[in-house]
């Protein structure tokens, strides 16, 4: 309700000039009839007139009784006492704009999104869309209680990430395994209960910073443990690990550089030459893969990522890995690795604060199966299926889409044209993908305006401006939403007036 005061005062409704948010319609008009405004309806009127009424039964009466009261007591602010020969709105057409306003305000600003960018795995966006089976996976364990730390055969307690542990090793080769809140924990903890207090040997080349303020060195540093950087930026070789390695050396770590390149004259020091030093120096070698693919991408024309089983395979002692990036499940962190580390790391105080809850295990182990019968991956993984999408088919998507939006009263033109796009935003942002989209240039309004409009409209359909055009990437929007694009777009104003917005089925399903 607080927001709702906020988004009504002045300023704010001056500052927002695509009257996103409706209000300028609202005030704009009400403004007007100051000289009626003693004779505004009560709550009560207006919580009696059949739009409010729906909306009571829809929402529910608290929510409705305190905006009534809320927009009331900003209206009574903000109207000026001067006189004006406007006639009222009846009290039906108030509560009609009142229940919009309220609905619009009630919309969760967590909700779906047509995600026509085209990056697949966006940050903003929430990464990738999980599997079907995993959300079925979701919600019967959701729905009912679960066996999340009972054994059922024996009844006994048992360890709440076992079965997804029996399947991480299965698929990437590993002794054992363990699941946590995201690979920051993962590497914080491994970190922490490895090397608190003593020094851990890095690449100078590889002292990454992901998007969100994950930075290594302050990872390390939270850990307890040292950094000890050596080599330079471009180039660092066994013999720079080998002379930095002391009595204070807990572990040699290699992190993959997942969101930059470093090209020209350089030198990565290969995974088997470090497990071999580490080997030598009995020192565990830590290895932070970063997206971890367990599936083979290459085969879409994009560059190879670190494999978790090649990681392995290699003698990684302990790998470590994001859930919700390449492998196109939930978010969280996984650790792989020797049996006695991988104990040493489950039984750190963090373990707690860090763990997963029984919705992430149960969608975890659902992907993880799909895993198992590769043969299925491009039909039941989204994340596999958007980027196996053959051309032609976006191709044709994308024409078909251009000649319905050429209909649309906001659009100037739409054509389909051939382009290309990015596996990551933050994430992998050197993976590129040929893909097909549809390019809007707006009748009226300017591109951004339009970008805008349409991404905060019902259906939150997101695109890319580019070139004074709005790119509708095909790539990453799934055939099922191809109406609902073409909806969201001819229910646009040509002139940008576009009033609150309509509730969509998820506002719906959501109350
Ligand atoms: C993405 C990434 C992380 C952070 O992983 P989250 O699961 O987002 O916490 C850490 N290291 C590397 C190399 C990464 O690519």
């Amino acid at each position: 309700m607080c927001s709702r005061k906020e988004t009504l005062s002045p300023p704010k409704i001056a500052s927002d000039p695509n009257g996103v948010n409706g209000y300028q319609i609202i005030l704009g008009e009400i403004r007007t009839m100051s000289n009626v405004f003693r004779n505004i309806p009560s709550v009560n009127e207006l919580l009696d007139s059949p739009p409010l009424r729906t909306l009571v039964e829809r929402v529910n009466r608290n929510v409705v009784v305190s905006g009534v009261r809320d927009f009331l007591d900003n209206l009574r602010s903000e109207v000026p006492t001067s006189a004006s020969d406007i006639p009222l709105p009846t009290a039906r057409e108030l509560a009609e704009r009142i229940a919009q306003w309220i609905l619009y305000e009630e919309r969760p600003s967590l909700r779906p999104v047509i995600n026509a960018t085209g990056i697949l795995l966006h940050t903003g966006l929430g990464l990738a869309p999980l599997a079907p089976q995993a959300i079925d996976a979701m919600v019967s364990v959701s729905r009912d209680y679960a066996s999340v730390e009972m054994d059922l055969t024996t009844g006994r307690r048992s360890h709440r990430v076992e079965a997804v542990s029996r399947l991480l090793c299965k698929l990437t080769g590993s002794e054992s395994a363990a699941v946590v809140n995201n690979n920051a924990g993962a590497t914080l903890i491994t970190l922490a209960a490895l090397a608190a207090g003593k020094e851990v040997i890095v690449s100078r080349g590889q002292l990454v910073e992901i998007g969100g303020s994950y930075r290594l060195p302050e990872v390390m540093e939270v850990s307890g443990a040292r950094l000890r950087e050596v080599g330079t930026t471009n180039r660092t070789c066994i013999e720079d690990y080998r002379q930095a390695i002391g009595p204070e050396t807990a572990a040699l770590m290699r992190v993959h550089t997942s969101n930059y390149v470093v090209q020209g004259f350089t030198e990565e020091t290969p995974l088997a030459e470090i497990v071999a030093l580490g080997k030598k120096h009995q020192l565990p070698v830590i290895d932070d893969i970063g997206s971890g693919a367990l599936w083979d991408y290459s085969q879409y024309g994009v560059g190879p990522e670190p494999s978790p089983v090649a990681s392995i395979h290699t003698g990684a002692d302990v790998a470590l890995m994001s859930g919700d990036k390449l492998l196109g499940g939930p978010q969280c962190g996984i650790i792989l690795g020797r049996e006695e580390l991988i104990d040493r790391i489950t039984r750190h105080p963090l373990a707690r604060a860090l763990r997963v809850d029984k919705v992430t295990l149960a969608a975890l182990a659902a992907t993880l199966r799909i895993y198992q019968d590769p043969d299925q991956l491009e039909q039941r993984l989204p994340l596999v299926s958007l980027l196996a999408t053959p051309l032609a088919n976006l191709q044709n998507r994308a024409e078909r889409l251009a000649t319905q939006l050429q209909a649309a009263a906001a659009i100037e033109t739409a054509q389909a044209v051939q382009d290309s796009t990015f596996l990551g935003g933050g994430a992998l942002p050197a993976q590129k993908v040929d893909t097909w989209c549809v390019a809007l240039a707006p009748a009226r309004t300017s591109v951004d305006t339009l970008a805008t409009k349409l991404r905060s409209g019902p259906h939150a359909l997101c695109g890319r401006v580019q070139n004074d055009r709005l790119m509708l990437d095909l790539r990453t929007v799934f055939p099922r939403q191809d109406a609902d694009v073409v909806r969201a777009i001819l229910a646009l104003d040509p002139d940008g007036n576009d009033s609150l917005d309509t509730p969509t089925s998820h506002d719906q399903s959501d109350s």
